[in-house]
């Protein structure tokens, strides 16, 4: 029976609610009328400084996923892109993932660091290799991390996690910093998630992969994650342990978009039901090739415009919700992304363990093969090319704006006043330490056009003497 309140999973992401919605949604897609009164329902109306979005539920989002109308298709982009707009500016975080050891003992079939793939050469970074990683991410730029591991509790046990957190914070490389990792590893134990709070981490990302318990079961069948119940009770399990900012995901392309779509925001709404708080960020990857995996073998597959489509969706359903793209996507595709709502990209990923320390892109360790191959360098360039500000802020988690203290900010309107100037510092930091001399010069064009933006005098002249201290010393890491 579907309560959105319970805190067990088939309770929560109740199976007929699900097949109910599609049927509803179904039947509504051509109800021209009532998808003008969601769009405009979903549109953001200004409120003081600020502006605030109602956001759509399961239900009334799955009609417009339904709808296949282009006139209608452009509107729903159209409103994602304001309600973008109207929270997170033009501003795009940058980060990159960082892969710890693929040792797994799971069966995930889609995965190449499934138990019986024999081929794949498996790797745990020592410390010194975790700094040497380290080193070369902040010697791109990066300030935010995205760790990631297999789940194995004889190789990778939760005191090596935290130790690699502690190594990663610790690495201050020239004018280098990283400021915020987020955790992206298997459901575990309150006790744990307490444990990865106390290490200061940013968000706990944990992928759904597939919200149906029937398809979750014969994608995973074998390991600790062939529990659904255990997997989709971790963020209440993460939120008990104090995590606030977290991330889900599915994997698109395991089962039905439509299935996937619903049990997502199904989960979103019961994480603000129960904790008073939604998701941090929704990621949206697709199934990519990879050892031993071929993706066509998953007869759920969206093309790109589907994709763009459920982005827009899932932006205007959850409108103060981050949204993450990879490096799984190509450069044209994340552009497309970028218009209806997408508010972080990740930028020279490597998915192998120990990869950016090699030359060349090694194989032998790689989770799935990258489709953006640009150098961080590159996508930044590109980001401000497209009109974004690429941005390295960490700042909220830092100054204890997690949870929904970071909601109330954005619902506010204060984010021009913070985000903003954050992002201009930031950027100034990787034009002048990290830049090429091309990148240097369109970015300082930029920050010279966007510094007149913040509306607040005070604000504006603290982010232009900060701006001017970096570029003229090692003064780093301001921030409001
Ligand atoms: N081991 C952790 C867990 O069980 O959730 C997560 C770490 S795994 C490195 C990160 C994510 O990669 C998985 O949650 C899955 O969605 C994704 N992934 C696995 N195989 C993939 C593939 N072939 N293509 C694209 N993404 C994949």
């Amino acid at each position: 029976m579907y309560n959105v309140n319970s805190l067990k999973a088939e309770e929560f992401i109740d199976n007929q609610e699900i097949l109910d919605t599609i049927e509803y949604a179904e039947a509504n897609k051509n109800n021209f009328k009532l998808i003008d009164e969601l769009l405009e329902k979903a549109r953001p109306v200004k409120s003081g400084d600020g502006c605030v979005c109602k956001g759509l539920t399961h239900r009334e989002a799955a009609v417009l996923l339904a709808c296949d109308d282009k006139t209608y298709i452009e509107k729903m982009f159209k409103v994602a892109e304001e309600i973008k707009e109207a929270f997170y500016g033009n501003r795009i975080v940058l980060f990159a993932p960082l892969y710890l050891s693929n040792y797994c003992v799971n069966g995930c079939v889609y995965c190449p660091y499934h138990m019986k793939n024999k081929h794949i050469a498996r790797k745990k970074l020592t410390q010194e290799e975790v700094k040497a990683e380290v080193i070369a991410l902040q010697d791109m730029g990066h300030k935010r991390l995205a760790i990631e591991a297999g789940e194995d509790p004889v190789n990778n046990p939760i005191e090596y996690i935290l130790d690699c957190i502690n190594t990663i914070y610790s690495i201050h490389h020239k004018n280098g910093d990283i400021r915020r990792v987020n955790v992206n590893i298997a459901a575990t134990t309150v006790e744990n998630y307490r444990k990865l709070k106390d290490a200061g981490i940013g968000t706990y990302i944990l992928f759904q992969e597939t919200y149906n318990k029937k398809s979750y079961e014969e994608l995973h069948p074998t390991g600790p994650k062939h529990d659904y119940a255990y997997h989709t009770e971790a963020m209440d399990r993460a939120m008990e342990g104090g995590i606030d900012d977290v991330g889900l995901g599915v994997l698109f392309g395991l089962e039905s978009y439509k299935y996937e779509f619903i049990g997502l925001l199904m989960h979103a709404e019961h994480l603000e039901a129960v904790h008073g708080v939604g998701p941090h960020t929704i990621s949206v990857p697709r199934v990519k090739h990879a050892d031993d995996i071929n993706p066509d073998v998953f007869d759920n597959s969206i093309p790109d415009d589907m994709f763009t489509k459920i982005a827009a969706c899932i932006r205007i359903a959850v409108p103060y919700t981050g949204m993450i793209i990879s490096t799984r996507e190509s450069e044209d595709v994340r552009r497309e992304m970028l218009k209806v709502g997408i508010s972080q990209v990740s930028g020279a990923s490597r998915t192998s363990v120990g990869g950016y320390t090699e030359e060349e892109r090694p194989h032998d360790t790689e989770q799935f093969d990258v489709s953006d191959q640009r150098t961080l360098d590159e996508v930044v360039h590109w980001l401000m090319d497209t009109g974004h500000i690429p941005s390295f802020c960490t700042a909220c988690y830092r100054a204890g704006r997690t949870g929904d203290r970071f909601m109330s900010l954005c619902k506010s309107g204060q984010i021009i006043n913070c985000c903003h100037p954050n992002a201009l510092m930031t950027l100034t930091e990787y034009l002048v330490d990290y830049a090429s001399e091309e990148t240097k010069e369109a970015g300082f064009k930029m920050i010279e056009e966007e510094l007149k933006k913040i509306p607040k005098e005070t604000v504006r002249k603290t982010a232009e003497e900060n701006i001017e201290a970096i570029k003229n010393s090692n003064r780093r890491d301001f921030r409001f």
